[in-house]
């Protein structure tokens, strides 16, 4: 075995953690660094959207911007009721994914000490006490430390948000591009599920159309196509249209996914490494913090330790709202429009993005529907002291 390993670090997996991570590390001349991403090539496969809370290297890569946003609900009565939200300092924003990979790749042209290995998958890994030996199809390599992003193992745990997206163009003006629609609640419902609509409107005649679903895994649900055109006739009224892009996905809700795969010298970053937010799904901003800290960590000499996305109050609070949302999802259009109508969005924005303060997560608590959230933590405290 030669004396240093073929590359100080290596990214497995070249998607939002990996390149993130690497545009980071772009800054560092003296690092060896290899990304194997298994893809020949970058096409558009998401969006990702969030608000503009921190600075990240990919504000170039924002193609469209949101002062307002709403959601809209139905109350116990079935009248129907907007909540909106603005603010000017964060608004809510979207990423194609094919113009973040042009601004990362772009960055990293100009650092020859990065390789990016399109085609190359890893295959399994063995740690040694001064490297990680990394198995691809072609061959072995080495590292002095590994960045581990691939897609976590394990099954998706009891409760699945599960989402179509497609991109639609109509022929007349319908939509409203000041405001985003984060959850329209006003659509059909079924029992034991909980599902909403989202609107992201580009233009007049375009946006971006999600059909979404928080609903316990391998549940049979409705063909979301179906659903975003009657949502499209009845909402906007619109019969025809054009869908050009189209996404789906399906994150897993639990809070006991979180558990990193290795230590030592791999170290797992992304959705592997627990950085999406198990009650919401949003882990874009979280995925920039992360790469911050590792590569602030590098940069200073020392090995990082894995990044912990949130805290344990944040850990609790998705618990509760999780537990809440599975023993009674008829109640999520309440919990949610009372939140965005309770709370002030800087201190909710902060708070979903486990960012927040005592102040922030003192508000959010205020705006809660207390009823729902009391049982919810006396239901999960009791299933906990009655288990063996
Ligand atoms: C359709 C969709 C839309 C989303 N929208 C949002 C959003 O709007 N806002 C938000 O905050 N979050 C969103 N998310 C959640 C989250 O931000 C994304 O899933 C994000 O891409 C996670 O980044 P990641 O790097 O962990 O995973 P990925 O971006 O999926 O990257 C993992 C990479 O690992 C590679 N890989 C797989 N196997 C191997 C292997 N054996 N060896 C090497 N590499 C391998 C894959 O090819 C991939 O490139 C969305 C998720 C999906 C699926």
């Amino acid at each position: 075995m030669a004396d240093r390993p073929d590359y100080d670090v290596a990214i497995l997996g070249g998607g939002l953690a990996g390149l993130s991570l690497a545009v980071r590390l772009a800054e560092l001349p003296d690092l060896r660094t290899l990304i194997l991403e298994p893809r020949t090539g970058y096409a558009r496969d998401r969006t990702w959207s969030s608000w503009r809370l921190l600075h990240h290297p990919f504000a170039e890569a924002v193609t469209a911007s949101w002062a307002h946003w709403e959601i809209r609900h139905r109350d116990t009565g079935g009248r129907a009721g907007t909540v909106r939200q603005t603010s000017a300092a964060m608004p809510y924003q979207m990423i194609p994914s094919d113009r973040l990979w042009q601004v990362a790749e772009a960055r990293l042209r100009t650092a020859p000490q990065i390789e990016l290995a399109l085609g190359r998958r890893a295959l399994a890994l063995q740690e040694a006490t001064d490297r990680v030996a990394i198995t691809t199809e072609s061959g072995t390599v080495t590292a002095g430390l590994v960045f581990d992003s691939r897609p976590p193992e394990g099954g998706p745990g009891d409760l699945v948000q599960r989402f179509v997206g497609q991109e639609v163009a109509t022929a007349g003006p319908v939509f409203d591009p000041g405001c985003a629609t984060l959850m329209d609640f006003t659509v059909p419902q079924l029992p034991g599920v909980v599902h909403f609509l989202y609107v992201l409107p580009t233009s007049p005649h375009e946006a971006l159309v999600e059909d979404t679903w928080f609903a316990p895994a391998g549940a049979a649900l409705p063909d979301s196509r179906a659903t975003i055109r009657s949502y499209l006739a009845e909402r906007y009224g619109v019969a025809d249209y054009r869908v050009g892009f189209e996404e789906q996905g399906a994150i897993p809700m639990s809070p006991d996914l979180q558990a990193p795969r290795t230590t030592g010298r791999v170290i797992p970053i992304g959705a592997a490494g627990g950085a999406l937010k198990p009650s919401s799904g949003y882990g874009f901003l979280t995925i920039q913090r992360m790469a911050d800290e590792l590569a602030a960590g590098l940069a200073a000499g020392r090995r990082p330790a894995p990044f912990q996305p949130r805290g344990r109050t944040a850990q609790w609070m998705d618990r509760v709202f999780l537990f809440a949302l599975q023993q009674r999802p008829d109640l999520a259009p309440d919990l949610f429009a009372s939140l965005f109508a309770q709370c002030r969005p800087e201190p909710l924005i902060r708070f979903l993005h486990d960012v927040g303060g005592p102040a922030d997560v003192a508000r959010v608590v205020a705006a809660m529907p207390k009823r729902p959230m009391i049982a919810a933590a006396a239901g999960m405290l009791w299933r906990r002291t009655a288990s063996p």
